[in-house]
């Protein structure tokens, strides 16, 4: 299934050109500057269709469609690195939840929000329409990226930074809690423990262990199947109904 990855990475490829066309539409102060005049702005708007889809489509799109997923895949190319450390995701939460409170208080402190406007400080669509804000923005913001992937590993960006991540996290989480039909990975109980899906998971988890317990649940994971197209046993697969619950392996 080396097809379906190609695919997958072409997507990702084309979808991180259009990074200086849609990077206001990942912006996390234009959502403050917003609230401040009681309006939803783009940015917004995208962060709650993210976290609408993920509760069908898990953390699908962080694997399959962000601009940032496919510039961290290419940085993977030159450091393949692991990360994945738990005090970097609190860290982030926190961080996050800060960042909500203050959009929320600016909101309530303006009297709420009046009006929904995509195109806020982006009226000419494309977000980067003049070269001094590849200066101030494009360049900066990649920087930071390419230089917590190069510290700490690859997709560093998407485990520690990325705040629209969240959304599509809270989203998987509900859709995981209460197994519903969605998109997620189930294990056959056929696995030979060579450890290839761990090897080549793009977040660095055990997914040998995850395949054991057959819970792919964990928060990180983007679907992105790399594990499924890997594993020599065809052990891991895509389903949409919850045949099983974690830790109940099938019948050998
Ligand atoms: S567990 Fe599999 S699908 Fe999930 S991120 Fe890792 S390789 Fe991708
Ligand atoms: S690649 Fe397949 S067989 Fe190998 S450890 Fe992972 S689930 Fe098991």
């Amino acid at each position: 299934m080396k097809e379906r990855q190609n695919r997958r990475r072409t997507v990702l490829f084309v979808s991180m050109m259009l990074i200086p066309v849609v990077i206001n539409y990942y912006s996390p102060i234009m959502p403050v500057e917003g609230a401040a005049e009681g309006v939803v702005v783009g940015s917004l708007v995208f962060f709650g269709l993210l976290f609408t889809t993920s509760l069908f489509m898990g953390r699908g799109y962080c694997g399959w469609l962000c601009p940032f997923g496919g510039w961290q895949e290419a940085m993977a190319l030159a450091s393949s690195k692991r990360t994945n450390s738990p005090l970097g995701h609190r860290v982030k939460w926190v961080l996050w939840l800060a960042w909500i409170g203050v959009i929320t208080y600016t909101a309530m402190d303006a009297g709420g929000f009046r009006m929904v406007n995509v195109l806020y400080h982006s009226e000419a669509i494309i977000s980067l329409d003049e070269p001094a804000r590849y200066y101030y923005l494009y360049f900066p913001v990649l920087g930071l990226g390419t230089l917590a992937m190069t510290v700490l590993g690859k997709r560093a960006w998407c485990h520690y930074i990325c705040w629209a991540g969240n959304f599509a996290t809270l989203g998987n989480r509900v859709k995981n809690t209460l197994r519903y039909p969605s998109l997620h990975l189930e294990s056959a109980g056929d696995c030979a423990r060579c450890g290839s899906c761990t090897r080549v998971c793009a977040k660095s988890l055990d997914v040998q262990d995850m395949a054991d317990a057959n819970d792919f649940t964990d928060d990180e994971c983007t679907l992105c199947g790399e594990c499924v197209d890997t594993c020599p046993r065809s052990n891991i697969k895509y389903a949409w109904r919850w045949s099983r619950p974690p830790g109940n392996k099938a019948p050998q």
